[in-house]
């Protein structure tokens, strides 16, 4: 078992030629699926995407035979269940299609049995109890809505990961639930503006920032290599001050690292259409085509695991962590997020005509309201480590969630706040229509005008969460967010259902009269202002939105009574799969920050300390030979050597000190049992001590010669030509 993907070998090698003629020849998709599978066979896989529809066995086996003979037409001699353990990287387990029997004839083990279902020895993935509770094997289990696709000489097949007993141990299952959650109450209110509508997708466009630094330099840096940040490190003389990075010329290894990864990306069938440089040194941003959530994320995840694999080709490491350097931008990934009718219409678009403007306004505001009720919940699901370093650094949205809608669309629901409740008169009406709602242009002009420091904001046709960490898994917010909007919209709903039916007004009357009720109570997460600000944070205290800064504090929620009953109501996820998930989230936190703060001690005792000793003795060396020579006079020759070695003693006095202490709040805190208390010991008590020991370090690195110094240092760490 291996975690973390990529498959035996590396990939083939990208060719040459027209970038579309290779797109997605690799995926099993619907071109070959067409070629492959018999009609039936074919027909009860568009079943299972459509409608969620199980795959009978005898189908399976079909499906499972047309992959298998395409896969090896590609030359493919194993396959593997590819799966999205807690641990928010990807696994895999490879079997061969064939074994050998000992006569030496060769028999076949790949049937529908095996594509289907598959127990692979799951003992090691962290499942926060589930499985010693159930005595239960972990399964997986055929994804029939994400292709498999071929990587190297492997054929993957995504899929779920669940208990013997059906709880979800992986990030896709509960993703699975909330998108089907979502389509089942989105197409509920999309037919009141289009009777046609059978189903709604969630999209997803995320964008991949990362830094590339040189593998060996990297190796040289334990920091990097086991925390994928640097714990110490004084900044280059040169960073990013002059944003001379910034949509400047990619560097020339850096530029030939994303030809290669694109040639791999288009075989595999992930539509990657952007890249430039990012606002740091070496930082880089990859974006894709927005495509169906589920795929989406399976995309980003697979592009991650492509990403070091071809990066290792060309001497590179990519580095996917929230804070890789102090004083520089750190990494995001922005979810673009919509609705999208199977009709061919995006649901947050504003329109040509008012009732299409109805439309958008419905699912418009039902998503504010949507959040505003369960802004700490997409907090929760956005949490990490990792990712608490960016968030509210003054580079990334603050943790407290607000959202960001333009001008225009303010002013147009400002006005729609105004409308009188119950039934409206025809003047009301036609003024509504035409001055209002009909006024919302297709086009906005605050799309262009974004403000960057809000976690949420509406820009133009979707929405967009900008707190993602770039190192996690997009399923985790998508979940949440496809959860609580699904929630929201079937409450919105059955709400107006009642006024029509029992107030006895029409569709639009109705419709009218919740979103301005909702308008209205969704007011306070707002915000159009400077996110950074510290009025802002005071502001929002006093409209009372959350603001957890720690991920111990942010997953608390996850908990709550209200949490663990929208989970229910929209069977995302039950009681014991919410607790599982808590508990593995803190103990994830947990094992961060002490691998952290074992790294620090190790290179404040093993490399920082011997080299600032090795320097003392140098300067030692010199004055004692300035003594021979000049004896008494020696003095005022000696000043200067005699003052470093005297800073040299007080850094190197803090750094111990420092680093004594912190492993003495370590040891505290790993004697605690309760992991909530143990991860909030692990934040409070030891995580505070890296930046004191930081400064002592950083210190020490002016001091030292640089010939002394043994780790790589920012300079050469963040300028790859
Ligand atoms: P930019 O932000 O560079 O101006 P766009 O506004 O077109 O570009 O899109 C930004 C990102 O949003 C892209 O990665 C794109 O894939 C994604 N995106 C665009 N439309 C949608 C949508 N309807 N659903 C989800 N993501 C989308
Ligand atoms: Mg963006």
């Amino acid at each position: 078992m291996q975690h973390h993907t990529p498959q035996s070998g590396s990939g083939t090698p990208p060719q040459a030629g027209r970038r579309s003629e290779h797109f997605a020849s690799h995926v099993f998709n619907e071109a070959r699926m067409l070629q492959y599978l018999t009609t039936e066979a074919y027909q009860s896989v568009k079943n299972a995407i459509f409608a969620g529809s199980k795959i009978e066995r005898k189908m399976a086996d079909q499906v499972a035979e047309a992959m298998k003979t395409w896969a090896i037409s590609m030359g493919a001699t194993h396959y593997t269940h590819w799966f999205q353990p807690l641990t928010g990287a990807t696994a895999e387990k490879h079997d061969a299609f064939f074994d050998l029997l000992p006569d030496g004839r060769a028999i076949e083990k790949f049937g529908g049995g095996q594509l289907v279902q598959q127990e692979p020895d799951a003992s090691s993935f962290p499942s926060g109890g589930i499985r010693n509770t159930f005595e239960a094997r972990g399964y997986t289990a055929w994804d029939p809505t994400s292709p498999a696709f071929i990587y190297g000489s492997t054929l993957c097949i995504p899929t779920v990961f669940v208990s013997y007993t059906g709880e979800a141990l992986d990030n896709k299952t509960p993703l699975l639930r909330a998108l089907h959650a979502v389509d089942q109450a989105a197409t509920a209110v999309a037919r009141y503006f289009d009777k046609t509508v059978a189903k709604v997708n969630a999209t997803l466009g995320w964008e991949q920032e990362y830094f590339l630094v040189d593998a060996a330099l990297a190796q040289s840096r334990p920091d990097l290599t086991l925390a994928g940040r640097t714990l110490v490190g004084q900044a280059a003389a040169k960073g990013q001050q002059l944003d001379d990075h910034y949509f400047g010329v990619i560097p020339g290894r850096a530029f030939r690292f994303m030809r290669d990864l694109e040639a791999e990306c288009m075989q595999l069938g992930i539509p990657v259409k952007t890249r430039h440089n990012e606002v740091a040194p070496n930082q880089f941003e990859l974006a894709p085509v927005f495509e169906e959530a589920n795929l989406a994320v399976d995309h980003n995840l697979l592009l991650m695991d492509l990403m070091e694999k071809v990066a290792e080709r060309h001497g590179l490491k990519v580095l996917f962590h929230e804070k890789p350097f102090a004083g520089i931008n750190g990494s995001g990934k922005h979810n673009n997020w919509s609705l999208s009718t199977d009709t061919g219409t995006n649901l947050l678009s504003p329109g040509s005509t008012p009732m299409k403007n109805l439309q958008f306004l419905t699912f418009f505001v039902n998503t504010i309201k949507a959040v505003d009720t369960y802004e700490e919940l997409l907090r929760a699901s956005i949490a990490s480590a990792s990712n608490d370093h960016r968030l509210g650094a003054n580079e990334a949205p603050p943790a407290i969630i607000s959202i960001f809608i333009g001008s225009q669309l303010t002013q147009v629901l400002d006005e729609l706040e105004g409308v009188s409740k119950g039934k409206l008169s025809p003047e009301e009406k036609t003024e509504l229509k035409l001055n209002v709602v009909g006024k919302i242009p297709e086009i906005l002009l605050d799309n262009t005008d974004r403000n960057r420091t809000s976690p949420f904001a509406f820009t133009g046709n979707k929405f967009e969460i900008r707190g993602v960490g770039a190192r996690a898994n997009c399923a985790k917010p998508m979940t949440v967010l496809n959860t609580i909007v699904a929630r929201q919209l079937t409450a919105f709903r059955e709400e107006v259902d009642a006024l029509i039916e029992k107030k006895k007004l029409k569709k639009d009357e109705a419709i009218f009269n919740v979103l301005r009720e909702y308008i209205k109570s969704s007011k306070r997460i707002r915000f159009d202002g400077d996110g950074y600000s510290d009025q802002w944070e005071k502001e929002a205290a006093r409209r009372k939105l959350s603001n957890n800064r720690s991920t111990p504090d942010a997953l608390k929620v996850l908990t709550a009574p209200e949490s663990l009953a929208l989970f229910a109501e929209t069977g995302v996820l039950t009681e014991k799969e919410i607790r599982a998930r808590q508990e593995v989230e803190l103990e994830t936190y947990i094992l961060q920050t002490q691998i952290e703060g074992r790294v620090l001690s190790e290179l404040v005792y093993g490399s920082i300390i011997p080299a600032t000793i090795a320097y003392q003795n140098s300067l030692l060396a010199n004055i004692r030979g300035m003594k021979e020579v000049y004896g008494a006079a020696h003095k005022p020759l000696t000043e200067a050597q005699l003052g470093i070695l005297e800073q040299l003693a007080e850094h190197l006095q803090g750094a111990r000190k420092k680093t004594d202490a912190m492993t003495e709040a370590r040891k505290r805190a790993n004697a605690m049992n309760d992991l909530g208390k143990k991860a909030r010991a692990y934040c409070e008590a030891v995580l505070p001590y890296f930046e004191e020991i930081r400064y002592h370090c950083d210190r020490l690195e002016r001091l030292v010669s640089e010939k002394e110094w043994p780790l790589a240092k920012y300079r050469e760490l963040l300028f790859i030509k």
